[in-house]
């Protein structure tokens, strides 16, 4: 093994991440998984650009933080959105893991102005909590204008949605999607998985009655229910990677 190779379980869980995603309708053809790299912080680890149920451990490339580029000298096609994860890899010391998806029943609460993506269940503490309101919702107008394709396809758009993400876990991206982040590959797929949940069940929530009639987490709740799940994802980890491979019952 190389000096600076990366944790060989770093790569499987990397691969893991991909079918998990996909097996749980996270991520269709489209959307991206990656992680820090275990023993150099200035690189990231991601697949080339490939449907993430596709994705095996060859097809996982090294990238600069600095640049979004990979390292190969003659690389393969990428990610058009691999500088979503190179700027907050960048502007995040503390992200390990980055997920971003069009994940479909968070779609609705990046256009429905005025409405947050709060939590309603136990499981999504993560999207609240002190001085949280809801992820932020990022509004790529402001950045490029009223013709742009929606993609964060240069590090000068990856930087502005690093911006908006802030010191949160998840944001929110206007017309498109959402972008996830963890402190590992693990806890980044149980966000990515709760998330989509949530934006479920609120929507379903929303059919009963308004927003102000629904009782979402306090941020003391969104904070107490994070710590407990967030230290027992190895258990839907288990369960969904065997799900993923179709192995088991
Ligand atoms: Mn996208």
């Amino acid at each position: 093994m190389q000096p600076h190779s990366p944790d060989p379980g770093l790569i499987q869980d990397l691969v893991d991440a991909n079918r998990i995603l996909a097996h749980q309708g996270i991520v269709d053809a489209f959307g991206h998984v990656s992680a820090r790299h275990d023993r150099d912080p200035s690189r990231f680890l991601m697949s080339r650009s490939l449907a993430p149920s596709l994705v095996t451990a060859a097809d996982i490339l090294e990238y600069a933080v600095n640049s979004g580029e990979a390292l190969a000298t003659e690389p393969p096609r990428l990610y058009l959105e691999r500088y979503i994860h190179s700027e907050i890899y960048k502007a995040r010391p503390d992200v390990m893991a980055v997920v971003h998806s069009h994940s479909p029943a968070v779609l609705p609460f990046t256009v429905a102005r005025g409405l947050r993506l709060r939590p309603v269940c136990h499981m999504s503490g993560f999207l609240g909590g002190a001085g949280h309101d809801g992820p932020p919702v990022f509004e790529i107008r402001e950045h490029a204008g009223d013709a742009s394709d929606l993609l964060i396809h240069s590090r000068v758009l990856g930087a502005a949605l690093a911006t908006s993400l802030g010191a949160a876990p998840v944001v929110l991206m206007r017309g498109h999607g959402c972008t996830i982040v963890a402190e590992s590959v693990r806890v980044a797929i149980y966000r990515s998985v709760y998330t989509e949940l949530n934006a479920k069940l609120l929507q379903q929530a929303l059919m009963l009655g308004p927003l102000d009639t629904i009782a979402t987490l306090t941020p003391g709740e969104a904070d107490a229910t994070r710590i407990t799940n967030e230290g027992q994802v190895e258990r839907p980890w288990n369960l969904w990677k065997q799900m993923a491979y179709g192995t088991g019952a």
